[in-house]
């Protein structure tokens, strides 16, 4: 047989993928951008004020918390060399692990070495071929993707419906020994508040585990603690919500994921979450970076609360309903208005990034504002000026 340019079909491949990518306006490419401050970057030349970042307690330029990353990257090295289960379980780990759990009203907590990494571990972990697991539609990719990988049946709930997962589970939930419910507890992408109260009823009625996602909650809702501390913990108490997940990267201005629960779901995650077995541990300095901004957020909850007054303040001047956290998105439907819409406010000084599918759902591209404890008020008015009339206009 006469030997075949493989590389010939895969490039055709790629670039066939690419150019349908394209047609749909879903082509993504990456933007290099330079963070200057708390809130300033350069993209493309231009200095932009950035209302399109998760670093919403602006703690990853924080002095403080560069100077912890420096110190343990000096005292412990640039990486971690292995896993944590082989040597890489350095002594910063079980200080984070308990401020952690401290924070979340839990026994204990496991540290990942991302939010996507854990969610993909610790739902295989706890469910198997056999067992049901049921996800708010919009919940987070990774929350799906962790949901395949248990091999049992995947059910979707329409968007924070209790009475639609009730549903689901009366009709399957005898099929299965063991069920999950998993859901955002601040929705990354609409900036809402999973109803926990209700979810965690349904969830005991159902004998049905409940897991919550709090990414874009732990440091900005809840007093810093996160969403099952809404309203002092009537959103569902840290107590009704056993596993409460959620990262390092976003308020916390570092890098990793977690899980805070009881100490036998702990211990059983250490030994059997794949994710954390097979993946090396994080930095030191990344580790000591999160110590930090932990001790800030439970020293100082005024400051924890900024983002969220500040997203409140904005949607309070376009007349948009009430954030509920530092999330706001301005949902214009059609990709290609959205893309333009971003771009408009680029020219103007704002970098707002255009949210597309398959990242939400079809028809509702949107700008997804974020707010962050440094953004200056008359900035915040002065781009409320600039979204009103694309809102006004949109369809
Ligand atoms: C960002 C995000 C993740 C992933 O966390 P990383 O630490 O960035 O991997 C998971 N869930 C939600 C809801 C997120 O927004």
């Amino acid at each position: 047989m006469g030997s075949i340019d493989i590389s010939e079909s895969l490039n055709a491949f790629a670039e066939n993928k690419l150019a349908a990518l394209k047609q749909r306006n879903l082509l993504r490419t990456l933007a290099e951008t330079e963070r200057l401050g708390p809130v300033e970057v350069r993209r493309g030349g231009k200095r932009l004020i950035s209302y399109s970042c998760n670093d919403y307690l602006n703690l990853s330029q924080h002095p403080k918390i560069k100077a912890a990353a420096i110190e343990a990257t000096e005292k412990h090295g640039a990486g971690s060399g292995a896993s944590r289960l082989v040597t890489g379980n350095h002594p910063l780990y079980a200080v984070l692990e308990e401020k952690l759990a401290a924070l979340k009203g839990a026994d204990a907590a496991c540290v990942f070495g991302s939010g996507y990494l854990a969610n993909t571990g610790i739902i295989p972990a706890l469910i198997g071929p056999d067992d049901m697991v049921c996800i708010d539609e919009l919940s987070h990719a990774c929350i799906y993707a962790g949901g395949r990988l248990t091999a049992g049946a995947v059910h979707m709930f329409r968007h924070n419906d209790a009475g639609h997962l009730a549903e689901i589970l009366k009709a399957h939930r005898a099929d299965h020994p063991r069920a999950l419910i998993v859901t955002d507890g601040v929705f990354s992408m609409d900036g809402d508040l999973a109803p926990l109260a209700s979810l965690s009823d349904v969830a005991a009625e159902h004998d049905t585990w409940l897991m919550t996602d709090d990414a874009h909650g732990i440091g900005v809702v809840g007093g810093g603690r996160g969403s099952s501390f809404v309203n002092g913990g009537a959103n569902g108490s840290g107590g009704r919500v056993p596993l409460q997940m959620g990262t390092l990267s976003k308020a916390i201005g570092a890098y990793g994921g977690y899980l805070c629960a009881s100490k036998p779901v702990i211990d059983l995650i250490r030994t059997r979450c794949r994710t954390l077995i097979y993946s090396t541990a994080l930095p030191p300095g990344t580790v000591a970076a999160a110590i930090a901004a932990l001790d800030l957020i439970r020293d100082d909850p005024e400051y924890a609360a900024l983002p969220l007054k500040k997203a409140k303040d904005f949607t309070a001047m376009l007349g948009l309903a009430d954030a509920e956290s530092p999330i706001v998105p301005i949902v214009l439907g059609d990709t290609q208005r959205t893309l333009d819409a971003s771009k408009t406010l680029e020219d103007e000084g704002f970098l707002v990034i255009a949210i597309r599918p398959p990242t939400v759902p079809d028809g509702t591209a949107r700008l997804r504002v974020t707010f962050t404890a440094a953004h200056d008020d008359d900035d915040i008015a002065r781009l409320a000026e600039r979204i009103k009339p694309l809102i006004i206009d949109a369809p």
